[in-house]
């Protein structure tokens, strides 16, 4: 069966951690020991986040920009595909090792529209903050908000993806190679004349792992997150797990807002543009649950 797993920022840092050399690995070779069995049994192809990266990328382009010319947004988004890539392939690479399975990364460029309304209203948060006389300082450069009352910070747009660039690539690998691809929401672009160019941009990695899904065919669609299962009233006296549904009910459930953006909304969106567009199953759980999810004994599992 074909499969996408999509990796959030969870698996690779929890929250609070540092980005450490040592956090990184250990952080990936659990994550990678909980995928180890439906990788053996299925053609997978897994996509991951980079929040937490991209941020630390920008951050040391920031400090040493005085040296060393910084470089745009998604050549950072590239770097970020190689700095968790790499890792994630060498764990996988030694689980199968006793298996005739290749393990390959593919840098991914995801299509965006140049009409796309976030350009003009940039609403993701990158970097680090600023204060008010830095970020008037930026203000040629940057877009500049304020976030809530912690500062100012450079915000870029989260436009919707379109097409994943490299699919055909990944649908031939897949039949016998666990492909690691669409990283961070994968590297955007825009076309103009047939051309290809980037664009300064960060694409969710939910939805654009739901794309990912629909062009390859796949059947299930999985995201691993920190919690176990899409909550009612989330964070309330009344919370309570979603568990299997249709559908239907949770476009219901997502018009009503009980999923918020920025979280667990684009994760429902995705769920629902993969099964509109011929998926089968979409589960959401954590890395730990994946095992019994996949038996249909935990996790918020979502049918067509
Ligand atoms: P990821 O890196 O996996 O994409 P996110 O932080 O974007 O992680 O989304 C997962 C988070 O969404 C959870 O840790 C939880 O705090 C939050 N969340 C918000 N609303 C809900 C909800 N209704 N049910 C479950 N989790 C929710
Ligand atoms: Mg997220």
């Amino acid at each position: 069966m074909k499969i996408v797993i999509a990796l959030g920022g969870n698996a690779l840092l929890q929250k609070n951690e540092k980005q450490k050399y040592e956090t990184l690995i250990s952080n990936i070779k659990k994550t990678s020991n909980y995928l180890s069995r439906i990788i053996k049994e299925n053609q997978v192809v897994i996509t991951h986040g980079n929040g937490p990266e991209i941020g630390y990328l920008a951050l040391q382009n920031e400090i040493a920009k005085n040296k060393i010319p910084p470089m745009p947004l998604d050549i950072l988004g590239a770097e970020s595909q190689g700095l968790i890539g790499y890792p994630l392939e060498e764990q996988l690479i030694n689980s199968l090792r006793d298996h005739k399975k290749n393990v390959a990364t593919i840098l991914t460029q995801v299509l965006v529209s140049k009409d796309d309304p976030a350009f003009k209203n940039p609403t993701k948060f990158i970097g680090p903050f600023y204060t008010k006389s830095q970020a008037q300082k930026l203000k040629n450069k940057y877009k500049i908000k304020k976030d809530s009352n912690r500062g100012y910070r450079r915000v870029v747009s989260s436009p919707k993806p379109i097409e994943i660039i490299e699919k055909k690539t990944i649908k031939k690998l897949i039949k016998d190679t666990i492909v690691i691809a669409a990283g961070g929401g994968g590297i955007p672009v825009v076309k103009t004349n047939s051309r290809l160019k980037g664009i300064e941009a960060v694409i969710d990695k939910d939805l654009a792992s739901a794309c990912l899904a629909s062009s390859i065919k796949a059947s299930y669609l999985i995201m691993l997150t920190s919690v176990p299962y899409a909550y009612l009233n989330y964070g309330t006296k009344k919370q309570k797990p979603i568990k299997e549904i249709s559908l239907e009910k949770i476009k219901e459930l997502q018009f009503q807002g009980h999923f918020p953006p920025g979280s667990m909304g684009p994760k429902i969106q995705a769920a629902i543009n993969f099964l509109e567009d011929k998926g089968k199953k979409v589960i959401i759980t954590s890395s730990e649950n994946l095992q019994k999810a996949l038996e249909g004994k935990k996790g918020t599992i979502i049918l067509r």
